[in-house]
């Protein structure tokens, strides 16, 4: 026998969310923040599965929770995530230190070479999921956020390089986004180690001998890691940094015809981008090309997209040396920006809504509604609350609110003669005819038709 309380606890505390993690809910939910809903995730998530089938990547899952020594040793430690945003915690049952990721390259790498997974050759691969960064959230600013993640491991490039950016140019396309009016395309070159160290030599040289205009944070990098100056957002530096030694005149002859290979796969399939000398990417691991795909519609979270070449890290990580290349893009973001936009994506809305007057016997209307998913047909049965199932009214009322074309009408009279009564409830014209339930293959296709083509159907 289950015991039930007396009487309920005068006050039970309230629990919401942690700050910067959010619900992504159906549309009907109302909510008062500006965040994409569950519909706009799904599109999201179809048009990536057949962008990326178009090119050959493959799909991967690792663990949210890695050792915390992957991503020091993976982005530096003198890098904004590591130095401050990550979430880490001992696990309490036996002392390991570990992390919420803060992003899916190093634990994908981590991957790889745990499984030996280049043996083979080189590999194409995505995934998507949450991230988890402290930051203080805004729009588009989250402490839990999402990320489509996409690399191609043991690729030297750089036709690789292209392919990289122009399999986000191919999403951009799949979800009506349009290239350099709504994102546009900055890239760059990091160069090699050897040529990184000699510009940063000059950099450190040129930020000393203009110590009086850097800040404390550019101040405290200035040894440690200058070239992250460069990436900083206070207005106050701009003028210096933008005079500042640039690395493209410190790139070697392969550097250059790596980069100039890029742009050309770039301008022979018409993409137009920027080179951004000022492009530096927030982790260390990255060489040669990177690039960004950016939005002036979100204010300052414009980076949709981030990613670039890190030929070092799968070394630094300890596997067997490997070139990669790779993205990250922020879902959130992209979401946001399409719900700004307000472009088109199918309905979710289901095909037809059942309506169940009160004590209609339920047998005939739930074998015929199950014949009809079995069609294929989106079909919303009208379910009793607690009150009952309500009158027709009302279950109209809810049939039209849930966007089908079609009302499924199982009144008593049509159902003692075996029927159905459709109903059009989209063109206006009110069209109704009957249905027998005995015969449900042969007219379960007409409910899945356009609403143009309702007078015909019944
Ligand atoms: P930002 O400069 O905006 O902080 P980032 O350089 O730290 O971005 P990356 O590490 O390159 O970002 O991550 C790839 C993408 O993930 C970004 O371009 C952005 O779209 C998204 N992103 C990063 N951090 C967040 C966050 N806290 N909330 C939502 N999206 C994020
Ligand atoms: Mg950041």
């Amino acid at each position: 026998m289950s015991t039930v309380p007396s009487s309920a606890p005068s006050k039970v505390e309230k629990l919401s969310a942690v700050k910067g993690m959010n619900d992504i809910l159906p549309a009907s939910v109302p909510r008062t923040e500006k965040l994409p809903d569950s519909a706009r995730w799904q599109w999201f998530e179809a048009a990536v599965r057949n962008v990326l089938g178009r090119y050959g990547y493959q799909y991967l899952l690792t663990p949210i929770v890695e050792p915390t020594a992957l991503f020091v040793r993976g982005l530096g430690e003198v890098t904004d995530i590591v130095e401050k945003e990550m979430y880490s915690f001992t696990d309490s049952m036996n002392g390991d230190k570990l992390t919420l990721r803060p992003e899916a390259t190093a634990g994908i790498v981590r991957a790889m070479i745990e499984h030996n997974a280049l043996y083979n050759g080189p590999l194409r691969i995505w995934t998507h999921g949450p991230m988890f960064r402290h930051e203080r959230p805004q729009k588009g600013r989250y402490r839990q956020f999402h990320q489509l993640d996409v690399e191609a491991l043991g690729f030297a490039g750089p036709d690789v390089d292209a392919e990289m950016i122009l399999v986000a140019r191919a999403l951009w396309r799949e979800l009506g986004l349009v290239e350099g009016q709504h994102v546009r395309l900055e890239i760059n070159s990091l160069g090699q180690p050897a040529e990184r160290r000699e510009h940063r030599e000059a950099l450190i040289r040129y930020f000393e001998q203009n110590a009086s205009v850097l800040d404390e944070d550019a101040r405290r990098r200035l040894h440690s890691n200058p070239l992250r100056i460069l990436d900083s957002k206070n207005p106050a530096m701009q003028a210096l940094i933008e005079q500042a030694p640039r690395l493209m005149d410190f790139l070697g002859e392969e550097s250059r015809a790596h980069f100039d290979a890029v742009r050309s796969a770039l301008d022979a399939v018409g993409l137009e981008y920027r080179v951004n000398p000022r492009l530096v990417r927030g982790m260390d691991y990255y060489n040669l090309t990177v690039f960004e795909w950016v939005t002036d519609q979100l204010g300052s979270q414009g980076t949709v997209c981030g990613g670039g070449r890190y030929d070092g890290l799968i070394a630094q990580l300890g596997g067997k040396p490997a070139p990669a290349v790779g993205f990250g893009l922020g879902i959130e973001r992209l979401l946001l920006l399409a719900q700004e936009l307000d472009l088109p994506m199918p309905s979710a809305a289901p095909d037809a809504y059942a309506i169940v007057p009160p004590g209609t016997p339920l047998a005939p209307v739930i074998a015929t509604l199950e014949a009809l998913r079995a069609q294929g047909v989106r079909v919303v049965q009208h379910a009793g609350g607690a009150d009952g199932v309500g009158s027709m009214k009302s279950q109209f009322k809810k049939a039209d609110a849930s966007g089908a074309r079609y009302a499924l009408v199982f009144g008593a009279d049509e159902l003692a003669r075996g029927q159905v009564t459709v109903k059009a409830l989209r063109d206006g014209s009110g069209a109704q005819a009957e249905r027998s339930l005995g015969e449900v293959a042969q007219w379960a296709a007409t409910l899945q038709s356009s609403a143009s083509e309702l007078a015909q159907v019944l």
